[in-house]
């Protein structure tokens, strides 16, 4: 099959086993006659996808028991205005590692709904690096941070702040990239669209002590106590989002879990980066020890010859490579499913662009 190499930001690639299983499943869904999309999300045939979902991810990712598992709709975004609707009481305030974009939108609806607090901000080096560590107002009820920066291409590689404040996550682009310890956050969230599956669903992990700040009476689809009440069935889920999450899991299971992904991921990432510091002809966004292994920003000497990059690759085959507009450059996304063969690829291509424009 004529696929190209995918380095789009997300929605991104997926495995594609998986896509041949969704295809299969459209039709005529396990011999039911009916397909996937066409059957009630209270059939027991979706029941069972559902709560194999639920139950590879917290396989996958090592969730303690009595946290609570949700996948929900709005994306991303609308975690950054239900975290704080749900966890913040009156008079109290949450504080955010201000890390990028995305960090910066949780902060404004931290702000929309009570309060929040600039912990750290990395706004004046255009979100180049990440802190040490994060002095916490001990009086915040939460610690809100982005482990992975999509944009700006940083990743945290070990947690923000020790303090015994609650830490909440927003994983969209590292979710299930590498092992993580579920246990030391209060609840993590993330938009399937670039690790876990399409777009449409988002995977909401809470701890009891999310559970209890949520106030109740909140409006149903934004209540966090009421959709864990319902199983995340309140109303109709995206019942073929969260099956082909499903399926992506399934597929991060049997190739061995999370240090499988994390061994391909380092793999992948070494390569890039490799390329990008054995030459002058590249810059790395991203200070050293800050770099993302999920999205690797980088520029050419010329804003001109970026340009041409792109189109060249485009023409190579080579999709997504476009930097983000706030950082301009190139960025190349190599989630869990680009495969290893893409990056070579690449590096061949960078290579070759070098040779020709150096
Ligand atoms: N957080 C991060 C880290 C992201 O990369 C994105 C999307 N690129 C978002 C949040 C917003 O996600 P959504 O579009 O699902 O609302």
């Amino acid at each position: 099959m004529n696929r190209t190499h995918n380095f789009s930001a997300g929605p991104a690639v997926l495995p594609l086993s998986v896509i041949e299983q969704l295809r299969d499943a459209l039709p005529n869904f396990q011999g039911t006659g009916l397909g996937l999309m066409e059957m009630s999300h209270r059939s027991s045939t979706f029941d069972e996808v559902h709560r194999s979902a639920e139950n590879r991810l917290r396989r996958i990712l090592g969730v303690p028991e009595n946290y609570s598992v949700l996948f929900l709709q709005g994306g991303a975004s609308l975690q950054f205005h239900m975290t704080a609707l749900n966890l913040l009481g009156e008079n109290e305030s949450a504080d955010f590692v201000v890390t990028g974009t995305w960090a910066k939108k949780g902060l404004e609806e931290a702000n929309r709904v009570r309060a929040g607090r600039t912990a750290w901000d990395g706004s004046e080096s255009r979100f180049n690096h990440l802190p040490n560590s994060v002095q916490a107002d001990p009086n915040a009820t939460y610690l809100h941070y982005t482990s992975n920066n999509t944009i700006y291409g940083t990743q945290f590689h070990s947690r923000p702040s020790d303090s015994e404040i609650p830490l909440v996550a927003d994983m969209s682009s590292d979710i299930c990239s590498r092992p993580i310890d579920v246990s030391k956050h209060a609840l993590i969230y993330a938009g399937a669209q670039k690790n876990l599956g399409p777009s449409g669903v988002t995977a909401v992990i809470l701890s009891p002590w999310a559970l209890e700040k949520s106030p109740g009476g909140l409006n149903p689809m934004l209540d966090y106590r009421l959709q864990v009440e319902k199983r995340g069935l309140f109303n109709t889920p995206n019942t073929f989002g969260i099956y082909a999450l499903e399926r992506v899991l399934a597929w991060i299971e049997d190739l061995g879990g999370l240090d499988h992904m994390e061994q391909r991921n380092d793999r992948k990432a070494n390569a890039l980066y490799s390329e990008i510091d054995r030459t002058d002809f590249w810059t790395g966004h991203a200070a050293t020890n800050d770099r993302s292994k999920m999205n690797v920003t980088f520029r050419s000497p010329s804003t001109e010859l970026d340009q041409r990059f792109v189109e060249a690759a485009n023409a190579a085959g080579l999709m997504g490579l476009k930097g983000h507009r706030s950082v301009g450059g190139l960025r190349a996304s190599i989630y869990n499913a680009c495969a290893p063969e893409s990056v070579d690829a690449l590096v061949a291509f960078m290579q070759e662009f070098e040779r020709t424009n150096g």
